[in-house]
């Protein structure tokens, strides 16, 4: 008989010796150029990159044989994951392989791969959009939101006229000095909600310098990594956030929150608790707080992240800490490797200072 603990450590998947949740980032490459991205965006780090990389469909294709004793659940990434030549074949294998898998995507090539992704049926696409037209593309660029309205209107046609009940269809938006307004505009006016089974909102990701430059000195110091410039993507502060009004914006979150509830739909937020308060902390950097904020992180101990260049992390978007490489070594040698227990040996004794920037901080489980 196990002991709670035994049963508990299983249960998240400590002991299969195999990642129960894997991020896949396919592509660095993206068609858009978000202002706010950390890796396209007014400060992304890619910009800067010399050459652009994407998984080799063959290692892609290992990582899910691999792991599929343990059926993880996979997320895929970018760049624009649509914009991956084999996003069919990588659908197809986690299907077959009977995991589930969720992807988010900029919309505007939604509407070319509608029928393969309604014959793959990946359980759910996140839309991201940033509000009403005229705002979404402010941020995201001029006719994304029309190609992405098109794309969603296509998806939904193809699936329920072959019955199916996936891709759901969701929408995710980012709140930022430029949509903070608009929210509830965009939701109640915009789009049409008989199409889309899951919405996810969530505060603009950042970091200060401050904890940029402490971070940075830890994975020199512990890591012996001599710099960090994929977080410095993610650096902001309080004084950019400065005109966001958090009474009406909670108001506006909370309105969506309560339209899902009484329609059935699937709602998420990052962070959990919609507030008042916790807004103003949260933009202020008075992470901690924010209520329920965390002391520690389990995921690196259930989930890792391969980049498009192969590298192996365990924090989703923080690609400056890696911890071997899937071109080179096996990806399962590494999730039980030394230096992958050198990271959680740091971690069981603290967070990172960036951690507030991560999504993953604010998530127990999978999203549903
Ligand atoms: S679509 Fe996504 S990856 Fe591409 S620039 Fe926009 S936020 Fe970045
Ligand atoms: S919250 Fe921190 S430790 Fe956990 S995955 Fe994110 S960056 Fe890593």
């Amino acid at each position: 008989m196990l002991t709670n603990t035994e049963s508990a450590r299983q249960t998240i998947g400590l002991d299969s010796g195999i990642p129960k949740w894997i991020f896949l980032q396919l592509l660095e490459s993206c068609n858009l150029r978000c202002k706010m991205c950390f890796e396209w965006g007014d400060n992304g780090a890619y910009k800067e990159k010399p050459e652009l990389k994407k998984l080799d469909l063959a290692v892609v294709k290992k990582i899910i044989e691999d792991c599929s004793p343990a059926r993880p659940y996979y997320e895929l990434y970018g760049g624009e994951p649509l914009i991956y030549p084999w996003i069919d074949e990588v659908l197809e294998s986690i299907k077959y392989h009977k995991s589930r898998v969720h992807f988010p995507t900029n919309g505007t090539l939604l509407e070319r791969h509608a029928e393969m992704l309604v014959e793959h049926a990946p359980e759910r696409i996140w839309i991201s959009l940033d509000g009403p037209e005229e705002i979404n593309d402010a941020q995201r660029g001029e006719g994304v939101f029309q190609k992405a309205m098109k794309g969603i209107r296509k998806l939904y046609e193809v699936r329920e006229s072959k019955g199916s009940m996936y891709p759901k269809i969701g929408i995710s938006t980012a709140i930022t000095p430029i949509n903070h307004q608009h929210l509830e505009r965009f939701y109640f006016e915009s789009l049409d909600m008989s199409m889309i089974d899951c919405i996810s909102v969530e505060l603009q990701q950042y970091v200060t310098q401050e904890r940029y430059e402490h971070y940075a000195a830890v994975l020199k110091e512990e890591f012996h990594v001599q710099s960090a410039p994929i977080a410095r993507g993610f650096i902001s502060s309080p004084e950019h956030f400065s005109s966001i009004d958090a009474g009406n914006l909670a108001r506006q979150l909370k309105l969506i929150e309560k339209f899902c509830k009484d329609s059935g739909r699937y709602f998420n937020a990052y962070p959990k608790v919609i507030s008042e308060e916790n807004i103003r902390y949260y933009f202020n950097a008075k992470w901690e707080q924010v209520t329920n904020m965390k002391k520690r992180c389990v995921f690196p101990w259930i989930s890792m992240e391969i980049n498009a260049r192969g590298g192996v992390t365990s924090c989703h978007n923080f690609y400056d800490l890696t911890l071997g490489n899937v071109n080179e070594q096996g990806l399962l040698d590494i999730w039980n490797g030394p230096k992958y227990k050198e990271y959680r040996d740091y971690l069981k004794k603290q967070l990172f200072s960036i951690c507030p920037g991560c999504c993953l901080y604010y998530n127990e489980k999978p999203s549903q």
